[in-house]
């Protein structure tokens, strides 16, 4: 099954998009706004926004207005904040329908969203499930599954069906099965994180390693790099993670990790280089090796490479040795190489 939030479809094969949630108070229209414009030049593709009460949700209506990427209104237990929202433009909802009370304010809400033809997402927390799930299946990622699929359910009697799942929990591995099992047999398009992941560190290693397990399933449609981080940071995991996992065109940097035979300054190079190739979409492939062991090897295989000698590198470029060309040029021949690439491809 597919869903659109705005411009960008969820599901059924869609590219796999990359989110994340502004840290700005909602109320604070310009400051979200400035936020959310950032987030959208670092790439991300949809961007969530806490709305706890209904002057968060006053702002989330002037806040779309200023924005173009999709916004997701993330709300819990009021059901009139969702409301609100729907009708100030949200792309898309971010709400457990078992929170807000009786059917009829479910009722209320599936229609909203119907008539505005956004989805709803059900996001299920490993650390606040309802009792009764807790008691029936213990802590276990069953009772995740359970807990979302009675949650879509509320909707289903609605005859409500633009749903996105997701199971998020902070242990990786409960995460993990807690997505494996709801995938046999799930309609809905997954939305796929680890929560409350960590630091920019540990945080990432946490995220790749659930994530990037999900994604080389074929399980994912969407997903958020969840770290104690600015968003951007979220944003820039969360695309190089599917550039890593060959789920997004991209350009790639290889770079060795450099030992006692090299005599360059390789690591500031592959830095600079990292970044300044995070930006570029096009699959170009640089390598930047210590020496002539694996150097030559690596450096053949991308689309340009240098190799390192003693305050020296050879460049190579499309598996040809060009020239040997002095450390300090290193980068700003690399950028110029990569330049020249992508003009001879347009
Ligand atoms: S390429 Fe050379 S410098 Fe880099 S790790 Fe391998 S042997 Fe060491």
């Amino acid at each position: 099954m597919k869903v659109k939030a705005g411009k960008v479809s969820i599901g059924e094969g869609s590219p796999i998009s990359v989110q994340t949630m502004t840290t700005t108070d909602t109320r604070n229209t310009e400051e979200t706004v400035a936020q959310i414009r950032l987030l959208e030049e670092a790439g991300a593709d949809i961007v969530r926004l806490a709305v706890p009460d209904m002057e968060a949700a006053e702002s989330f209506e002037r806040i779309k207005k200023a924005v173009s990427i999709p916004i997701v209104a993330d709300i819990h237990f009021d059901y009139r904040i969702a409301l609100r929202c729907i009708a100030g433009g949200a792309d898309k909802i971010r709400l457990n329908p078992g929170n807000i009370g009786d059917a009829g304010r479910v009722r209320m809400v599936a229609a909203a969203a119907k008539s505005a033809g956004i989805p709803i997402r059900i996001g299920v927390n490993g650390g606040s499930l309802e009792r009764e799930m807790y008691e029936k299946y213990g802590n276990t990622p069953r009772a995740m599954v359970e807990s979302a699929k009675y949650h879509a359910s509320l909707l289903e009697q609605e005859g409500f069906s633009d749903i996105v799942i997701s199971l998020k929990a902070s242990d990786v591995q409960k995460t993990v099965e807690a997505y494996r099992l709801i995938a046999q047999d799930c309609p809905y398009p997954l939305h796929v994180g680890v929560t409350e992941a960590g630091t920019a560190y540990a945080g990432l290693i946490k995220s790749a390693a659930g994530i990037g397990s999900l994604l080389l399933d074929g399980i994912g449609d969407t997903i958020r790099v969840s770290l104690s981080a600015p968003p951007e940071e979220e944003v820039r995991a969360g695309i190089a993670l599917l550039r890593a996992l060959g789920k997004r065109q991209g350009a790639e940097l290889i770079s060795c990790p450099t030992c006692g035979r090299c005599k360059i300054d390789l690591m500031p190079v592959a830095k600079e280089m990292e970044s300044y190739l995070a930006k570029i979409d096009a699959p170009i492939r640089v390598a930047v090796m210590g020496c002539a062991v694996n150097g030559p090897g690596e450096a053949r295989e991308a689309h340009v490479g240098v190799a390192g000698g003693d305050g020296k590198a050879v460049l190579f470029r499309h598996g040809e040795i060009v020239e040997s060309i002095p450390e300090e040029s290193i980068l700003p021949v690399l950028k110029s190489e990569v330049e020249r690439i992508i003009k001879a491809w347009k």
